[in-house]
């Protein structure tokens, strides 16, 4: 189910924070209304139900990056006869070119993922999207059997 977007009356005279949405550039919330109404979707996929990003129309010049990460199994431990978890290092974080189709409507084009490719061919590798600077490794802690 789709989060319920129908504005409340709180929505039209105050900062409403149940129908706010966080901004994926900056994280504050981008309040129900003309903020929202000016507010940027950002297509990452080609496809019409791929993922968007949400971000202010102030915070749509953010540098938006795609993070390739080579990846490993690292060993976790002994349990139910020994399980590992996914490590990554970042190997390259590449600016992303925004096409705007309107002012609030904006697609990211592929060539940042093309330089990825040429480069990185073959390596084990996750790649995510990062707003700000994105972390150099993870897991930041080793994760615990559950
Ligand atoms: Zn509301
Ligand atoms: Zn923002």
């Amino acid at each position: 189910m789709p989060p319920d977007t129908t504005p409340c009356s709180a929505c039209v005279t105050t900062e409403c924070l149940e129908h706010a949405v966080p901004c994926a550039a900056c994280e504050e919330p981008i309040w129900p209304g003309p903020q929202l109404q000016h507010a940027v979707h950002i297509e990452l996929d080609t496809h019409q139900d791929g993922e968007r990003l949400l971000v202010h129309a102030g915070c749509s010049n953010t540098p938006l990056l795609r993070c390739l990460y080579s990846t490993w199994d690292a060993h976790g431990g002994p349990e139910e006869g020994g399980w590992t978890f996914q490590c990554g290092s970042i190997e390259a974080a590449v600016p992303v070119a925004l096409e705007y189709l309107s002012p609030t409507h904006a697609r990211v084009t592929a060539s940042a993922d093309a330089l990825l490719d040429g480069a990185f061919a073959g390596l084990p590798q996750r790649r995510v999207w990062s707003f700000g600077v994105p972390a150099a490794s993870f897991p930041e802690k080793k994760p615990h059997f559950e």
